[in-house]
């Protein structure tokens, strides 16, 4: 029965050598035949795999398949970010995004299905929490992006295609980072093993400095993630104090600032990391004052930290502005002066809802199971916006 057979997609070598020997008594080297088929030539048909004996290819078929999501809609947008919407099963759908620029191309995906973390300017949030993707879904987003622009660049669909042609593995792909739907630290079992494929040489073969985890702060799991997989490692600050980051980024209650920094600074000695790179969304009159800038200055000088400033993305229902350029541009200077980097995040893909928080996805069987309303019994009601 189809339903027995093992996805292949985006298991960890390891994984994929004890499956041939196990259930096809192969050598470790027919594991990595099958890993340059899946990744460096995007098939999905064992039938193609010209160079593995017939026998081995029927055997494969019988107790294996390669099953990738379903694309249901593609858009791009005038700057040439494409957004894909993809079929998790009758109801459900995420969002996959990739931003070309001049130098790179970088893909944005997503590691659940909604989000339970309740950021209170986060599109995804309002959507609540259905479920956690599965390995397979999380690499299946880089098949089918490698693929589908392989096929834009070759002049395939519409022509229109990506970043300069770069040949190999992942294509027109150089990044991927963690910033789509969900939480990835709160899916930790299957984004680790996915980001495994990322970064192996038959896999996508990229630096661990290319693959981008982001976290709202799940503290323990950043400690966890320091002894187990070397990525880089972004994270959504958003505000320079307790009180408004528990307004913000419900989760802080559970982990304030301070735990979260020393989880930071302990993850970047581990990992022999460059720095960690602070989320910070400019939301007008809330966080964006130079009294902020400065607390913020306080927390990071001397430390091994950047910030990405990025002007906040509206969308339908919410109460929040963007912060106006001068704003901006005077809290990155204040921050600069008081010797923290920060650079300003350039808004891409916001013609078709591809900005960073505008991913919304279709997720229509949510428990509701939202963070905000488990850690305050008291006047935080989250609004439903449909
Ligand atoms: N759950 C992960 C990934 C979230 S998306 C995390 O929290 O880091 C990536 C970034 O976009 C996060 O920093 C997130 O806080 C930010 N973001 C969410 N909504 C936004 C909005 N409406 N405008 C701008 N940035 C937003």
């Amino acid at each position: 029965m189809a339903g027995e057979r093992v996805n292949l997609l985006g298991l960890p070598r390891a994984e994929l050598e004890a499956f041939v020997a196990t259930r096809l008594g192969a050598k470790p080297f027919r594991a990595r035949q099958l890993m340059k088929w899946i990744y460096r030539r995007g098939a999905a048909d064992f039938s193609a795999m010209t160079d593995l004996a017939q026998d081995f290819r029927s055997q494969l078929s019988e107790v294996a398949r390669i099953a990738v999501p379903e694309i249901v809609a593609q858009q791009v947008s005038s700057d040439g970010t494409r957004k894909w919407m993809l079929r998790m099963d009758e109801v459900q759908g995420i969002e996959t995004v990739y931003i070309p620029e001049p130098d790179r191309g970088t893909l944005c995906i997503s590691s659940q299905v909604g989000c339970a973390m309740d950021c209170s300017f986060c599109s995804t949030a309002q959507q609540g929490f259905n479920r956690n993707l599965s390995v397979a879904e999380i690499v299946g987003q880089v098949w089918l992006a490698h693929r589908e622009l392989t096929e834009a660049h070759a002049g395939g669909r519409d022509g229109a295609g990506g970043a300069p042609g770069r040949s190999g593995a992942r294509g027109n792909i150089t990044n991927i980072v963690f910033m789509g739907m969900g939480e990835p630290l709160a899916n930790y079992r299957n984004v680790v093993p996915a980001m495994r494929t990322f970064l192996d040489d038959l896999g996508y073969d990229l630096s661990r400095r290319r693959v981008t985890l982001s976290t709202s702060g799940l503290v323990p799991q950043i400690y966890k993630l320091a002894e187990e997989c070397n990525v880089a490692l972004a994270v959504s600050l958003h505000a320079p104090n307790d009180e408004l980051r528990n307004e913000l980024v419900p989760i802080n209650r559970k982990h304030p600032i301070g735990e979260l920094l020393a989880a930071c600074w302990h993850y970047i000695d581990k990992q022999n990391g460059r720095s960690v790179t602070f989320e910070y969304v400019m939301l007008d009159g809330v966080n964006d004052k130079p009294e902020h800038a400065r607390q913020l200055a306080r927390l990071l000088k001397g430390r091994p930290a950047k910030l990405n400033l990025i002007p906040f993305n509206a969308f339908p229902g919410t109460g929040y502005r963007r912060s106006p350029a001068a704003a901006i541009l005077k809290f990155r200077d204040i921050l600069n002066d008081h010797g923290v980097i920060a650079t300003i995040r350039r808004t891409r893909g916001d013609d078709i809802d591809a900005a960073c928080g505008q991913l919304a996805g279709r997720v229509t069987d949510r428990t509701l199971v939202r963070l905000g309303t488990k850690l305050t019994p008291g006047p935080r009601v989250p609004v439903e916006i449909r």
